[in-house]
């Protein structure tokens, strides 16, 4: 796991003057990392700084890297820097550190050759995901997902135990701006005993994650174990896993979700590494006393002491008509991190104790992240649930959302826009925040 470090110092200052303003997400203290292009700038890795992007395949070609950096820095997506060892991580980290410092020598040329406003750029997705596999980390998610389509079963026996994930779809990742439209499939029957309709997804829903990119690999047939999984992280993003609740009901038995899921996620272009959150870990998730302890290959005293993220999350809700009238998006849900009853190094680790092989871009959904209370559930489907029925789904006996406009939403509808914000705030530390992960709606397109 990364350590404090000078990079980390709350008292560093950037000659970018937007990275010292208090409410940016990105002060020198973070340097997310993402991929963007613009008319004049071919596919290049950036670092967020402020509004600014530092370009590092600019610095590569100014000669601003050491050398170990040459072929990394000139990558159009990230996947060879995410599989360097941490140590060179670290080596990258703090050389940026410095020339973005107040005072660096070579601020004016970084200026005039590798500094381009964010406002004038497409982000791209920043690695290619190979694998995509999803967990289901927070226990709140899962006992209310389970209240609801198991009602005298809600959490499964195993769950305490194991880390449940399932293999998703990678191929359908795309980056947050890109519309994302509405499936059409097999919907649950509206009667027990009666035939499905194959219609549009009418119970279309977001899921609150984070996704965790993997950094360096392991081979196949060998494990990582929980002491080591830290090193095979490269860094966190927000992540939209959308969902079509009433094609999921209809086909996730027995093997699982399938296409009401892999249709589309969306993540946000940056990539807050894990060395940027290290002043940001604490505890793992406090089990209740009666809960079992994780079998040796999942626990460790550091996993307990600094696996969890103190990660602050929350969902926006802007429809077009809100957009129309100019008003700002909705707050629907606040949530922490913290609620996750699993790690991310204990869902690698689990990931890895078969012999399967993670590689340097693959990443790991958190699951869906849901608190104890209302306001923190991370999707429309507990949302605007009531949580006192025996059978919620399809859609009966639910609060809706209220809006501003009037409008009113039990699910998403086509034109609303979904947009994911996540920070880390600590007394000691300089705040450091995610960017957006945003993704609106568009109509299905029928096809019979
Ligand atoms: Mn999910």
């Amino acid at each position: 796991m990364y350590a404090l470090n000078a990079t980390h110092s709350r008292d560093l200052v950037s000659w970018v003057e937007s990275a010292n303003q208090p409410d940016t997400d990105f002060p020198i203290q973070n340097l997310p990392y993402c991929v963007f292009q613009t008319p004049d700038n071919p596919a290049s890795i950036g670092i967020g700084i402020g509004d600014q992007i530092l370009n590092l395949r600019a610095c590569g070609e100014a000669g601003l890297l050491s050398p170990d950096f040459a072929s990394a820095s000139q990558q159009s997506t990230l996947n060879q820097l995410m599989a360097l060892p941490p140590a060179q991580q670290s080596q990258l980290r703090a050389r940026i550190v410095e020339l973005l410092s107040e005072g660096s020598p070579e601020a004016d040329k970084i200026a005039s050759v590798a500094l381009v406003s964010q406002t004038n750029v497409d982000f791209l997705m920043p690695c290619n995901i190979g694998d995509y596999s999803d967990f289901y980390a927070s226990v709140y998610h899962a006992t209310n997902v389970g209240s609801m389509f198991r009602p005298d079963n809600p959490l499964l026996p195993n769950y305490k135990h194991i880390p449940i994930g399932y293999h998703g779809r990678a191929s359908s990742i795309v980056v947050s701006g890109t519309p994302v439209r509405r499936p059409v499939g097999q919907l649950t029957p509206a009667e027990p005993g009666a035939a499905p309709t194959r219609d549009a997804c009418k119970l279309f829903d977001y899921e609150l994650e984070v996704g965790c990119l993997v950094g360096q690999g392991n081979q196949l047939g060998e494990s990582v174990s929980i002491d080591d999984a830290e090193s095979h992280m490269f860094g966190l993003t927000l992540l939209n896993d959308w969902s079509a609740r009433d094609i999921q009901k209809w086909e996730y038995q027995p093997l699982g979700p399938f296409l009401a899921k892999s249709f589309a996620s969306t993540i946000s272009p940056w990539v807050v590494t894990m060395e940027a959150l290290a002043p940001f870990r604490c505890p793992e998730f406090q089990r209740d006393a009666e809960d079992p302890r994780p079998l040796d290959y999942l626990a460790s005293d550091s996993n307990s002491q600094f696996g969890g993220i103190d990660l602050q999350l929350e969902v926006f809700l802007l429809t077009e008509q809100m957009q129309q009238q100019g008003l700002e998006p909705q707050l629907l849900t606040r949530g922490s991190f913290t609620n996750l009853y699993w790690t991310f190094a204990q869902m690698l680790t689990h990931h890895s104790s078969n012999g399967c092989n993670l590689r340097p871009g693959d990443m790991l959904g958190s699951g869906t992240v849901s608190g104890l209370t209302r306001d923190s559930r991370g999707c429309m489907l507990e949302l605007t649930w009531d949580g006192d029925q025996q059978n919620a789904l399809p859609g009966s006996q639910r609060t809706p959302i209220e809006l501003p406009t009037g409008e009113k939403r039990k699910f998403l509808a086509d034109g609303d826009s979904v947009i994911f914000r996540g920070f880390c705030e600590t007394s000691d530390h300089r705040r450091i925040g995610f960017g957006i992960c945003m993704g609106q709606v568009l109509p299905a397109t029928q096809s019979t």
